[in-house]
């Protein structure tokens, strides 16, 4: 579904800069008619049956559908659903969020929002980590390298015995359009239990595009690519002189960069059942790391949080992410 036929413009769709931000977003009713654009740009459709009528307004921001009679509201399974914060300070933290251009930790949204709790800002964050997972993606296409790659993440919630704190190993999936004659395009990642046919095959189908050439290293796992309709190029290096960082070189890049991020922003402190959110962070970011706009990535990310569904602390912290739901962009 396409928000808008048009692509969105500054200063119409979104603010320019945290100034002309305190103007669009002075008071809750401001909030709310924002988010009704963004989640009905056509204008409002019941949830309920589906009727597309402008609704009768009451009280509290209630929307009452003229055919059905049935109460909604704009965040109604939404990632803002039944929240207690006002939406000024979720916006603000989406603002916050999308400005920075790394990203931000949960004890720096806690400061720049004056947040009660680490846990309240903790699943603020979260909440739009998820919202930052687009449901219907294109795949990668033209020339895309894979390959796998393991990253050391430190559990400090859960300190192992004695009071250090744990380190483990997680083995993550890359894939990066790589452009001709040079520079990289969009990319997908996944965490894999092991770098296995079993595991990595599902991941290049549900990413790339048949078609597509898939530069992978040697490995067997990768033998079926071709009876799949992928042009499939295989770096031996077995016997070579070019080392694999420089033959595959857009994923050794890109694994580089995903290990400075979680080290620089998060402090490579990442439970590992939530890993899956912050690749789905990185990939958000990475493929909007060209748009000249921070405003825009501030729409994009509300765009996608209108239409996410709604997760409690609770959820969140009993899910345990295993395969298939990971990718992100
Ligand atoms: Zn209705």
């Amino acid at each position: 579904m396409d928000a808008h036929i048009l692509p969105p413009v500054a200063d119409q769709d979104y603010p320019r800069t945290w100034n002309e931000f305190l103007d669009w977003f002075g008071s809750e009713e401001a909030c709310l008619t924002y988010l009704e654009k963004l989640r009905w740009p056509r204008g409002f459709v019941c949830p309920v049956c589906a009727m597309a009528e402008p609704p009768y307004r009451s009280s509290r921001g209630r929307l009452i559908c003229r055919a059905c009679g049935r109460q909604s509201t704009v965040t109604a399974g939404t990632i803002f659903d039944k929240t207690r914060t006002p939406l000024r300070v979720w916006l603000a933290a989406a603002w916050y969020l999308t400005n920075q251009k790394q990203g931000v930790s949960a004890l720096g949204l806690q400061r720049v929002l004056g947040l009660g709790s680490y846990q309240t800002a903790w699943t603020r964050l979260h909440r739009y980590r998820r919202a930052m997972v687009r449901p219907s993606r294109e795949r990668l296409k033209g020339l895309v390298e894979v390959d796998e790659s393991y990253l050391a993440i430190t559990d400090r919630q859960s300190p192992a015995p004695r009071g250090k704190s744990q380190t483990n190993k997680v083995l993550v999936i890359l894939a990066v359009e790589v452009l001709e004659p040079r520079g990289f395009g969009r990319i997908r990642l996944r965490r894999i239990p092991d770098d296995s046919e079993v595991s990595v095959i599902p991941f290049v189908q549900a990413s790339i595009l048949p078609g597509a050439r898939v530069r992978t290293d040697g490995s067997a796992a990768y033998r079926t690519l071709k009876t799949l309709g992928f042009e499939h190029e295989r770096q031996v290096h077995l016997g070579s002189s070019v080392p694999a960082h420089v033959s595959m070189a857009g994923v050794h890049r890109l694994a580089a960069l995903l290990k400075r991020w979680l080290l620089g922003t998060h402090h490579g402190s990442v439970q590992p059942e939530h890993l899956d959110a912050y690749l789905d962070e990185f990939v958000f970011r990475f493929n909007r790391r060209t748009s000249s706009s921070r405003g825009l990535l501030f729409y994009r990310l509300l765009e996608q949080a209108v239409v996410t569904d709604p997760l409690t602390y609770e959820q969140v912290v009993q899910k345990t992410t295993g395969q298939g739901r990971i990718q992100a962009g």
